[in-house]
């Protein structure tokens, strides 16, 4: 099942997913990510006219993860029996033990492949800015891009350069595919002298970085530019170990628990737990959904550091402005354990 004759879309959608449902569903909730939000209601009518399914209901808030399905709330209220989330691979399991429940609703992920293309002048530049000691190159990417990477692979090889594109681990990440949170794949690279990154945006190529701290050259298939990142991921990163030594002396902390159905991390909290009562420290659980900067300001008097068990990204993209420091998880084992070195992140 593909998308032919549903409409030109820039992504390249794979509903044999739907195949395998096998029963008809009486309540569908389709989730898109923020990129194909617009063709919401072109998606919408070609899932109806492939399957014949009709109660469809589009999930209007935002879906920035496989870690992030609404998923009792489409069960308990709308009483869905199959969510169809599209452009993303399945959240890890090892990452979060809830983020499938089981049961009603049953999920299904429908790929979508950017249609967009690399140049070999893309290929040329990104060669020529990575530093002249880098010969041997891992290849990463989003889900969305993923699949051009050997096109790049063999294009930096005319270049001399020696790439390796890491295996993928079916069904969480294909080979290349790094998320915000996990960057395993690219580590799976093995010992590289830097990672080039296929995709638009700073947020993945900065979390390359700071869980490789390997020069980083972006080839961004949208705009058609290629940079290195690393400067500016350098800075972040030094930013970031300040927060760390902020938090050293830290005697009450503030642990996030997410609220999300992936974002949920029962091992990961009882870890950092215990690490802070063998500090002698102690600590409050604070459940949230997303936790804001607003909101964390508001109990902030009674803490003196947080740390953020849901999404890691939270404390380095949208909390950094806390007067209290915000810590990762990797962060966090850090300051309660006095050192800077190494840096974990993000876990
Ligand atoms: S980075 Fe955050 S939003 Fe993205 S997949 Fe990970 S937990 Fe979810």
């Amino acid at each position: 099942m593909a998308l032919e004759g549903c409409g030109d879309l820039p992504y390249q959608l794979d509903f044999s997913p739907l195949e395998q449902v096998g029963f008809t569903p009486s309540t569908v909730v389709v989730q898109l990510p923020p990129g194909l939000k617009q063709y919401s209601t072109t998606i919408a009518e070609c899932i109806s006219k492939i399957t014949g399914w009709k109660n469809i209901i589009l999930h209007g808030d935002p879906s920035y993860g496989a870690c992030d399905l609404s998923y009792p709330e489409l069960s308990t209220v709308l009483g869905a029996d199959l969510i169809v989330h599209v452009g993303h691979t399945p959240y890890p399991k090892s990452l979060s033990p809830t983020v499938e429940p089981g049961g009603r609703p049953r999920i299904v992920y429908v790929p979508a492949k950017s249609k967009t293309s690399i140049s070999e002048d893309a290929a040329a530049r990104a060669a020529e800015i990575l530093s002249p000691n880098a010969r041997r190159v891992g290849l990463t990417s989003t889900v969305q891009h993923a699949h051009l990477l050997p096109a790049l692979a063999s294009m930096l090889m005319n270049h001399g350069l020696e790439t390796v594109l890491p295996r993928g681990r079916p069904p969480y990440f294909l080979p290349g595919q790094v998320l915000g949170c996990d960057y395993t794949t690219a580590l799976a690279a093995g010992p590289v002298d830097a990672y080039i990154f296929l995709g638009g945006g700073f947020f993945h190529p900065l979390g390359l970085y700071l869980a490789t701290r390997k020069q980083v050259v972006q080839v961004d298939p949208y705009s058609s530019t290629v940079r290195d990142v690393t400067p500016d991921a350098e800075r972040v990163y030094k930013v970031r170990l300040y927060k760390v030594s902020q938090a050293f002396d830290a005697r009450v902390w503030g642990i996030i628990v997410g609220l999300k159905t992936g974002q949920y991390r029962p091992m990961l909290i009882r870890r950092i737990t215990r690490l802070v009562e063998e500090k002698g420290a102690k600590y409050s659980l604070i459940a949230f959904e997303r936790v804001t900067l607003q909101e964390l300001r508001d109990i902030a008097t009674q803490y003196d550091a947080f740390v953020v068990t849901s999404c890691p990204r939270l404390p380095i993209d949208d909390l950094s402005h806390c007067e209290k420091p915000v810590l990762t998880p990797g962060e966090a084992r850090m300051a309660l354990s006095g050192r800077l070195e190494p840096y974990l992140f993000p876990w």
